[in-house]
């Protein structure tokens, strides 16, 4: 597949769909004298909102690699059948959505790599942004390698000592080499046949957690994967560190200075509410995100709602805060999935429906406030206000808990490209006409970092100010691994600056 036909796949799908999607989420187990294959499902089970498009999971018995994977929810994916024949004490898994690569079974993680009589797994959350460069410095042509986790996968082959090592730290050696190398955000869980590592980069724009288990360690994506699997949070993987977890236990390597840049959205939108990031319960700081809009834009009216389901901490909390009673406004059907066959165009502005309904008897001759955790694109959000009107609303006031997304983000969520961003050239007043909405207000940046409750520092806002901490290429070459003319975003300024 080249790199034109994964883009043009990638953004052929996001004509379907109007809000984000979701990364990636990985998790890795060692656990001696355990089976932990069905510990792996059930992990990717609690990270199955990171990424709904393929499952996969690696297993060694110390000797032997078996990885299984393929397109679906994990549920689809495995069953007991393809479980038990999984041995061994040592595991990843990864969940997927596309951020470069097309959808396909191809791209599905975890990624496999032989090495003379070895091999390795490895499985990726994130988004590098110097693929081109580094393809190109290993003199791949364009379309060779179809995601950037492949090309991780190729740096890592290419250092393997030519020798094996006393130690069996094969992976380990070229790990160290690799990591520095690679820039923008990349959550790693890898294994070889013997040793689990998890990796977080400089910035740690994606979470990655090490937890502990009875006899053994585990690494995941949100702390809710260490509830499934009875392990207890022993600590954040820092940003720049590598961690080793092996017979001799766990070791910590530092391979880069860390500047952390926490992805601020995975507070807003992405993490499940029931996981905690920077020490924080995202539920709570949700509520506290509705809280403070209450405060900045208050609004006359006699129902709270949320569109559910993101949106009912920060409904919540802005219920709590203004006195304005809460309540349902839609039912969501449950069982709506990625699997759902959309509607033919001339339908396609039903396809709502079948995910909400309003609840009439709420909504009749109500002045209500609906309450949104992120507008993206903007077409279902304009769908669902069109449902409230024709539910008999009286007045519709909006209310979104983080700022206008006006940025593409090239750190592992799709977004697409910034002419697909509602927000990216309109301003409030426009936004609001666009949606149907009587008033509209989006809760400011400043407010959105007070109620994680750690300093603006420490986080990437690039979606919300523009102020990239790692250089990005331009919107068009976004998913491409190809070389060519590209426009760099300076780390900190709004002002793209050009370069071949
Ligand atoms: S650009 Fe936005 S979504 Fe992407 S990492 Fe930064 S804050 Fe998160």
């Amino acid at each position: 597949m080249t790199a034109d036909a994964a883009r043009s796949g990638i953004l052929g799908a996001l004509d379907e769909h109007s809000g984000p999607r979701e990364a990636c989420g990985v998790f890795g187990v060692y656990a001696p004298g355990q089976a932990v294959a069905h510990e792996t499902y059930l992990a990717l089970y609690a990270l199955q909102h990171r990424g709904q498009e393929s499952a996969g999971i690696a297993v060694s018995d110390g000797e032997t690699i078996t990885v299984v994977k393929d397109m679906g929810l994990v549920t689809q994916v495995f069953d007991e059948r393809h479980l038990a024949p999984l041995e061994g004490h040592l595991a990843i898994g990864h969940v997927r959505y596309s951020t470069t690569g097309a959808s396909t079974w191809r791209n599905a993680q975890p990624v496999y790599r032989s090495v003379g009589d070895a091999g390795f797994s490895l499985g990726h959350n994130g988004n590098l942004t110097n693929t081109v460069d580094l393809a190109a410095g290993l003199g791949m042509l364009p379309g060779v390698l179809t995601s950037d986790s492949e090309l991780i996968g190729e740096l890592l082959a290419r250092e393997y000592p030519p020798v094996p090592r006393a130690d069996g730290r094969e992976l380990e050696h070229a790990l160290v080499k690799v990591l520095p190398r690679l820039a923008g955000a990349f959550s790693l869980v890898l294994m070889d046949e013997a040793h689990l590592f998890g990796v977080r980069d400089p910035h740690g724009f994606r979470p990655l957690v090490l937890g502990r288990t009875e006899g053994g360690w585990v690494v995941a994506s949100e702390t809710c994967a260490l509830d499934i699997v009875g392990a207890h949070f022993v600590r954040d993987v820092e940003p720049g560190e590598l961690v080793a977890i092996d017979a001799t236990g766990v070791r910590s390597i530092r391979y880069a200075p860390p500047q952390p840049k926490l992805c601020v959205f995975e507070f807003v939108y992405i993490a499940r509410p029931d996981s905690y990031l920077y020490g924080q319960s995202v539920h709570a700081v949700r509520q506290r995100l509705g809280e403070e809009l209450a405060r900045q834009a208050p609004c006359q009216a006699d129902l709270v709602m949320p569109v559910p389901e993101s949106g009912v901490p920060a409904a919540q909390g802005y219920a709590r805060a203004s006195g304005i009673p809460y309540g349902d406004g839609f039912v969501k059907n449950r069982y709506v999935g990625r699997t759902f066959i959309q509607p033919s165009q001339h339908q396609r502005g039903a396809s709502v429906r079948v995910k909400l309904n309003p609840l009439r008897e709420n909504i009749r001759n109500k002045r209500v406030v609906v309450v949104e955790d992120s507008i993206v694109r903007g077409t279902t959000t304009r769908q669902i206000i069109a449902l409230l009107r024709e539910a008999g609303a009286t007045e519709v006031h909006m209310r979104v808990s983080s700022p206008p997304y006006r940025w593409p983000c090239f750190y592992g969520l799709d977004t697409g490209k910034r002419s697909d961003l509602l927000a990216a050239d309109m301003s409030v007043g426009e936004i609001a006409d666009y949606l149907g909405v009587d008033s509209l207000a989006y809760l400011d940046l400043e407010r959105v970092v007070a109620a994680t409750g750690s300093p603006g520092e420490s986080f990437c806002t690039a979606c919300f100010s523009g102020r990239y901490p790692v250089p990005v290429p331009d919107d068009d070459t976004k998913f491409a691994l190809e070389p060519g003319r590209r426009t760099l975003h300076v780390p900190g300024t709004l002002e793209p600056t050009e370069r071949t």
